[in-house]
């Protein structure tokens, strides 16, 4: 199916799998085991944690979307994340961002570190700066752009390059913008890692993640992790992500549509500092931007003038927006990264990175932009 256009594949690959009664739909299979014909034959499953009919489904779709050989689904994100780094082993250096997404950095800086596991966390947004960072012991490259909550993106094909030149695993968090406008397969990233609990289930209602691959060697060691850890995701998630996934295309363009509209808005109103969107031609990133993405995704973010109270009073007073962490659905969400999803962070970690008490972050949902144009803008006129 790999000939047939993206959107496409996400309506058919996966599809067809009921030959008892010829459903349109992929059924859910919720039981834990299978029966045997005899001593030897069963039909390609035994037991759900090893593998499952619906979770397989799943499983065929991401890889088509992707592009790669093979994908194991599982229970989160974070658990995807976790099965990926069973490449690597005590001992390994692994160079990654200095912005990854938080739950991430707890992984690699606390779980990880404290078992042998070596990080760097440098500005990946400079390749020489990553270069510069690799040792005897590097084994691998984590690459997550654009980054969390700034935008900031890092060249897949430049790190891409390094990797291959130190005979590196490279490996990318593809969660942010979704195969749909991003496929770093293309770039010559070696596994991607996905957190299905946003645009690619994208109603809020799942949390799931997915590891994909392109080669045999990583493949057959990523299922053995999943299989053997248990983290495979339950059946029944695995059929609403696949729902999800069907009107993946339709749905980043319309969130692509309204994130324009507003961060257009946003960059001409004198209540707001500055807004970090790739979309915009100010962005620092946004030739890259057009370079290895097919559109400039749906998450943004902007400093409010003034100081940490019309920041509250713009979170506070919008009626379209929930104030809510997560991202991806269709519904529009702000939060406050201060107080929010980068808590986790020291203050200085957080200055560092750029994070103000004026910072807001937008996931920007499927409304009508002049919707989402309108309330943004009464609660900001009014912080005036
Ligand atoms: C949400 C997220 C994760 C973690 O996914 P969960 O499904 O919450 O475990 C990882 N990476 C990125 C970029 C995310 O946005």
């Amino acid at each position: 199916m790999s000939e047939l256009n993206f959107e496409t594949r996400c309506v058919h690959v996966g599809v067809d799998k009921d030959s008892a009664y010829n459903s349109c739909i992929t059924p859910i299979y919720p039981s834990s085991t299978f029966y045997w014909d005899d001593l030897k034959t069963h039909r390609g499953f035994d037991y759900t944690r090893s593998g499952n009919p619906t979770r397989k489904a799943l499983e065929e779709n991401l890889t088509a979307l992707e592009g790669g050989i093979d994908c194991r689904a599982t229970s989160t994100g974070m658990s995807a994340i976790a099965t990926a780094m069973y490449l690597f082993k005590p001992g390994d250096h692994i160079i990654t961002g200095h912005d990854i997404y938080g739950g991430t950095y707890r992984l690699f800086a606390d779980l990880l570190t404290s078992q042998g596991y070596k990080f760097s966390f440098v500005d990946m947004g400079n390749p020489e700066l990553v270069r510069a960072a690799i040792t005897p012991q590097t084994k691998g490259i984590w690459i997550e752009t654009p980054s969390n909550p700034l935008l900031n993106l890092v060249d897949i094909a430049a790190i891409t390059a390094i990797a291959q030149e130190h005979q590196l695993i490279s490996l990318a968090d593809n969660t942010f913008l979704s195969p749909y406008l991003q496929r770093p397969f293309e770039f010559g990233v070696d596994v991607i890692v996905h957190s299905t609990t946003k645009y690619l289930n994208g109603h809020s209602d799942v949390v799931g993640g997915a590891v994909i691959t392109r080669h045999q060697e990583h493949a057959d060691r990523i299922s053995y992790v999943v299989n053997a850890l248990g983290l495979g995701c339950s059946p029944f998630d695995a059929w609403l992500v696949l729902r999800g996934v069907k009107t993946l295309g339709p749905r980043m363009e319309a969130h692509q549509k309204g994130a324009m509209a507003l961060a257009r808005m946003l960059d001409a109103h004198p209540a707001v500092e500055r807004v970090y969107y790739p979309g915009l031609e100010t962005h620092p990133d946004h030739e890259l931007a057009k370079r290895q993405q097919r559109g400039f995704g749906a998450m943004l973010s902007f400093d409010v003038q003034g100081s940490r109270e019309q920041a509250e009073q713009v979170l506070t007073g919008l009626k379209l927006f929930q104030l809510a962490e997560s991202l991806g659905g269709v519904e529009s969400l702000v939060e406050y990264p201060e107080t929010m999803s980068h808590a986790s962070m020291t203050l200085e970690a957080r200055r560092n990175a750029g994070i103000s008490e004026r910072t807001i972050r937008v996931s920007v949902g499927i409304e009508h932009p002049d919707d989402l144009v309108a309330d943004m803008k009464r609660v900001l006129d009014a912080c005036r």
